[in-house]
């Protein structure tokens, strides 16, 4: 069921869960701002997803509450999380699903990461 992206922060959502260390994940990256991990079911070769330590719900959320070095942090993680993982060259996509319309299941800000194929349509991350 997709979250609507605003209200209060659930701090049992499964990705406070992860960032707490209480349900596994395949971590790739984590600095002071951010933590990535692929994603459980992945829809390109390479799909991670990127999520701030702080309890933002969504894009929202965190653009409205976040400090702007949270803010700065996280991007900058994502770059970061980028070129470690050597999609640079080859090129990636991100995306954040933001409230109803958009599908958001986990009510924690979060980017996906796309990589590892032509990624083909826009709108469609294909398997
Ligand atoms: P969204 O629809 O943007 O909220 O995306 C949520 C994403 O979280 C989906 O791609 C799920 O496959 C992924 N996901 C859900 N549970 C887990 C988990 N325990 N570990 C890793 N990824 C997960």
């Amino acid at each position: 069921m997709p979250v609507k992206g605003l209200g209060a922060y659930d701090t049992n959502n499964i990705f406070a869960r992860i960032l707490r260390g209480e349900i596994p994940s395949r971590r790739v990256y984590e600095d002071d701002f951010a933590i990535a991990f692929h994603d459980i079911a992945p829809q390109a070769p390479l799909h991670v997803l990127v999520i701030p330590r702080g309890p933002y719900i969504s894009l929202a959320d965190f653009t409205a509450k976040a400090s702007e070095a949270e803010i700065a942090g996280f991007f900058r993680a994502v770059g970061s999380v980028a070129k470690q993982l050597d999609l640079e060259t080859p090129g990636y996509r991100i995306l954040a699903n933001m409230g109803e319309d958009a599908g958001q299941e986990v009510p924690h800000f979060h980017v996906h990461l796309f990589g590892g194929k032509r990624l083909g349509a826009m709108l469609v991350a294909q398997g």
